[in-house]
């Protein structure tokens, strides 16, 4: 793998992480075959950073399972929620209990302009796509697969709007004009399509590193992860650019920076891809090396 000339050990690293395909199975949600690296970064205190498509109410699950408590970017960059930490300075918890209060760092559009705007552009311009307000949570469960639970998580919205797309590419052109008179955009995640305002996960990156930076006193080096075209400029933004293997997605590529791109799909291969890293940081002995990566 190829870290940048200046960086070392003992810059303070973050690790940066889409969630669907990425750190979870695409298929099943799992995230068991990333716990080798996941624990690893716990034992070295190096924070890791949910940046994903997903609301806070499912960032939050995830996070009291893993015992993280560092920000988490919500919602395709629509917001950054901080947890109330014990330890300013620990970025992880031993106990599943977990820090229910915070910070709340808004950069985005609320959820309720969004349906009013794409709701007017159905009717004037008649594009066919369902929103997941239309959805009843038995409809939402039957296309994502997620539990009751999980399914309530994901329409518990703040700062964007995902859509079954039933159109065309010639009405998806039209949806994009339209939106964006109402300042709103459209991406492509694994699985849906996602209205939101002009934010994205690369936004967030420069907020994060300005973050660690006044936490750590020192230089600031974020590795990250994703898996669709809705990370590219999260993983422009990064020192360390790791594409995770999709088995929907084409490979990604990015024209301005080097990407690495991982030999195992979603959780397995983040993990392989983490331990390589902190294995060439000489910071983790792991099992990991730069033969379980290439440069396309
Ligand atoms: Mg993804």
């Amino acid at each position: 793998m190829t870290i940048p000339d200046t960086a070392s050990s003992k810059d303070f690293w973050v690790v940066v992480t889409d969630m669907d395909g990425t750190l979870l199975d695409h298929h099943t949600y799992a995230f068991e075959q990333a716990l080798p690296a996941v624990n690893e970064l716990r034992r070295l205190n190096i924070p890791l950073v949910f940046n994903s498509s997903k609301t806070r109410a499912e960032l939050m699950s995830y996070a009291a399972l893993l015992g993280v408590t560092s920000p988490m970017v919500v919602e395709n960059g629509g917001g950054i929620f901080i947890p109330e930490q014990a330890d300013p300075h620990a970025f992880w918890a031993d106990t599943k209990k977990f820090f229910h209060r915070g910070q709340w760092i808004s950069l985005g559009i609320p959820r309720c302009d969004i349906l009013m705007a794409i709701l007017d552009i159905r009717n004037c311009e008649h594009i066919p796509f369902r929103s997941f307000s239309e959805l009843s949570i038995a409809a939402l469960q039957e296309v994502t697969g997620l539990s009751e639970l999980a399914a309530e998580a994901a329409q518990t919205r703040d700062f964007s709007e995902p859509l079954i797309f039933d159109g065309k590419e010639s009405d998806l052109k039209r949806f994009r004009s339209a939106l964006r008179r109402h300042g709103l955009q459209v991406s492509k995640g694994g699985r849906f399509y996602t209205v939101s305002g002009m934010h994205d996960k690369g936004k967030a990156m420069h907020w994060l590193r300005s973050y660690f930076g006044i936490k750590a006193g020192a230089a600031v080096r974020m590795a990250a992860l994703g898996d669709g075209p809705n990370d590219l400029l999260m993983l422009e933004a990064a020192d360390v650019s790791i594409a995770v293997k999709s088995p929907v997605n084409p490979a990604l590529n990015s024209s301005v920076k080097k990407v690495h791109h991982t030999t195992a799909c979603g959780p397995k291969g983040w993990s392989e891809s983490v331990l390589a890293l902190l294995h060439q940081l000489e910071l983790s002995p792991g099992e990991g090396g730069p033969t379980e990566l290439s440069i396309k």
